[in-house]
């Protein structure tokens, strides 16, 4: 019993002031599977309401695929539950292997590593493959899972501004004193939903003797002509030297993370990765899974197709409605508001209309830029958006924020 009340009562000031700043989060429980339409508890308690589901990772539809449910039952009945074992001890199966394979081929490079998340894996592969004599030059936006792998790794840090080639330039000669250098950015920045320069970064790489680092999980499976990510788009593929993605927003949705890239960096993780080494293995009923995931996506275009059309029509539609929306060619398409009230309050409401989005605020985004941020899925119909949209204007009129700039919301904010 050392919980005494001086340590509760300092964690309860804490939360209090969370709620009091307006950046307390609450979770909702959806009683259905991953879809366009959930089924949605919340407040908890409540009753359960139908819901248009417009926030999900699940770009491609592929969560309650199926096929995919088909492919997972059957892994589930021919390589058991759990591992109940790390990858190097006994917990690697055939099909952990020919997941790695598969994924190799789709991203276009030399080998790959499964890893329990992609926050594993870029919590494990800068400490892997860095050490005091390199330097790591980060984008100011990249991932948290990113921020905190590099804290974890004795190389020296430094970042550049956001998709910043000068900056990152003048970073890279600056360093030029140093063993080797990693560029590292995210492909689809997950909060503005915006692109990598990677074609101008693979250039500098190439100029000053860099490696490159992408972590393209909010892009493997549909962006690019045939999916394979942001170098595709780029016209980089083969290029990047170390990718790390996710199983767990398009590719099926489930959980599971890795590296891929160069054969010997992804040599040095197996032998050196922390979260590989002393993490369990991916779970044989989720390979299954993403290896019908990777069938699926290699088939046919037509599911990242579709996720193109929803993409652009419904920005089109937040558009016209007089919506501040962030530009960009992706399925991430933040609303954006500036103040986290607001946004909360506006995720409230919309729920109340039916449309399942949430309001983002510090610490996911900095101080001053919240928003709702909305995600696209080939999952959605046409109707699910003509429908939404619908909610999203009236809400809007609530609130008055339709046909207001960008400097009108700030300072509507600030008041
Ligand atoms: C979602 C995400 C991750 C984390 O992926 P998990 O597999 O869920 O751990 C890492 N990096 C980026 C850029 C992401 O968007």
């Amino acid at each position: 019993m050392a919980f005494i009340d001086a340590f509760r009562n300092r964690y309860q000031t804490e939360i209090d002031g969370i709620k009091a700043a307006g950046l307390f989060k609450e979770e909702r429980y959806i009683h259905s599977p991953q879809s366009s339409d959930i089924e949605v508890e919340f407040p908890a308690g409540s009753k359960i309401k139908k819901c248009i589901n417009i926030c999900a990772n699940n770009y491609l539809g592929l969560s309650s695929h199926p096929e995919v449910i088909a492919a997972a039952h059957a892994g589930l009945d021919s390589r058991g539950y759990g591992m109940s074992s790390v990858r190097f001890i006994c917990g690697t199966q055939d099909i952990h292997r020919e997941l790695e394979n598969r994924l190799t081929e789709f991203l276009g490079t030399e080998d790959t590593l499964l890893f329990p998340s992609c926050m594993d894996a870029n919590a494990g592969f800068f400490e892997a493959c860095l050490n005091e004599q390199d330097v790591m030059i980060a984008d100011r936006l990249v991932h948290a899972s990113i921020v905190d792998g590099m804290r974890l790794c004795k190389a020296m840090q430094d970042t550049f501004k956001h998709s910043d080639m000068g900056h990152l330039e003048e970073k890279l000669q600056e360093h030029m004193d140093k063993r080797s250098r990693m560029i590292i950015t995210d492909g689809v920045f997950s909060m503005d939903g915006d692109m990598a320069k990677l074609d101008e970064i693979v250039e500098l790489a190439e100029k000053y003797d860099a490696m490159v680092f992408l972590d393209d999980s909010h892009a493997s499976g549909f962006i690019g002509r045939t999916g394979r990510g942001t170098h595709e788009h780029c016209g980089v593929l083969g290029k990047i030297d170390v990718i790390t993605t996710t199983l767990g927003k398009a590719l099926g949705g489930a959980s599971g993370g890795c590296v891929s890239g160069r054969r010997e960096l992804v040599e040095m993780c197996r032998q050196r990765a922390r979260p590989f080494l002393f993490s369990n293995s991916v779970a044989p009923v989720i390979v299954a899974g993403a290896l019908k995931v990777m069938e699926l996506i290699t088939a046919t275009t037509e599911r990242r197709d579709k996720l193109e059309w929803n993409a652009k029509y419904w920005r089109g539609l937040l558009k016209d409605a007089g919506f501040d929306i962030k530009e960009g060619e992706s399925p991430i398409v933040p609303v954006m508001l500036y103040d986290a009230k607001l946004a909360q309050d506006f995720a409230r409401d919309l729920f109340d209309e039916g449309i399942y989005a949430v309001g983002f605020f510090f610490p996911v985004v900095a101080k001053g830029q919240a928003r709702i941020r909305t995600q696209l899925s080939a999952a959605h119909e046409k109707h699910h958006l003509d429908v939404a949209i619908e909610a999203f204007k009236k809400v809007g009129e609530k609130h008055a924020v339709l046909g207001l700039g960008k400097k009108e919301l700030l300072a509507r904010a600030g008041a």
